[in-house]
């Protein structure tokens, strides 16, 4: 199995960027990643806007992936180092106007769980922060959620799930990072438990087919994501996406609507980043033919 070392990343997805391996469809791929912080901590004086931060491993070239392609990640394997970083103070998230302090706070991770104080210990929720594709034509950096992906901060990009992103660039130029090891929806105080570990992903290619991305599979479940800056308009724009996809599957508008009303949860992925990002999940046992 190819293995892409965590020395090679990035702090942006970009079109211009040099692929640091050949992948070839089909192939099963280990990434190394650092955490978001990189060993850095906030301070009083340095909030995140001062630092460099979410490298993301990578980006790799996909064999033959050409734009309108779409790139298929299914997630094998997630695995954490035994200790990890959460944050929250001054500024960041949403509770950052009433605080005063920035706190770094270190979490152990031991059995399987993760130690929030002697009396809380975490069952993990192992996730994967950052995952993109190269924009067409600019560079968006890595704490940025879009079309391509990037710092969507879903919890349900993690093991045994099916992401597909779109391929805007010959090569797809895919990277990926900030891995959580325990994250809840909204991720308010402006982090999860933030974590360096190994990924591991087969990565193949769809030609010829048409939908709403990002998307996420799992055995369940089919999920529309989007980001914006405005979280009404996300839940519209992921909303329009799965209505979409739906319409796709055979439905009628309204019943595609109504369907939707009634089974499909909007869910929030993240409101602390850049862009805020909300997913709709759909039980896949309704669907006519699905993906
Ligand atoms: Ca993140």
């Amino acid at each position: 199995m190819k293995r892409v070392s965590r020395d090679n990343c990035v702090y942006e997805m970009s079109p211009n960027h040099k692929a640091v391996m050949h992948i070839t469809p089909g192939e099963q791929v280990l990434f190394e990643t650092w955490d978001a912080l990189h060993g850095q901590s906030v301070t009083n004086e340095a909030g995140l806007e001062s630092m460099n931060y979410n490298p993301a491993t990578g980006p790799v070239y996909i064999d033959g992936a050409q734009p309108g392609d779409i790139l298929s990640l299914r997630i094998d394997k997630i695995e954490v180092e035994d200790e990890g970083v959460i944050v929250c103070g001054k500024g960041m998230g949403v509770m950052g106007a009433f605080l005063e302090d920035s706190v770094n706070k270190t979490v152990k991770i031991e059995n399987g769980m993760a130690v929030f104080s002697d009396k809380i210990r975490l069952p993990l929720n192992k996730m994967i922060g950052v995952i993109g594709t190269a924009p067409k034509d600019e560079d968006i950096p890595c704490s940025t959620p879009d079309y391509h992906g990037g710092n969507m901060d879903c919890k349900e990009i993690r093991e045994g799930a099916t992401l597909l992103l779109p391929v805007n660039v010959p090569g797809a130029l895919l990277a990926l990072g900030d891995l959580h090891a325990v994250m809840a929806d909204g991720e308010i105080g402006i982090s999860g438990v933030e974590i360096s570990g190994t990924v591991t992903l087969t990565i193949d290619l769809i030609k010829g087919k048409e939908l709403p991305l990002p998307m996420i599979t799992n055995e369940d479940h089919v999920m529309t994501l989007a980001s914006h800056v405005d979280l009404d308009v996300a839940v519209e724009m992921a909303v329009a996406n799965m209505v979409k996809y739906l319409q796709a599957d055979g439905f009628g508008v309204y019943d595609a609507v109504m369907l939707t009303s009634l089974i499909g949860d909007v869910q929030i992925c993240q409101v602390v980043d850049p862009k805020k990002t909300i997913r709709v999940s759909f039980p896949k046992k309704y669907l006519h033919g699905g993906l």
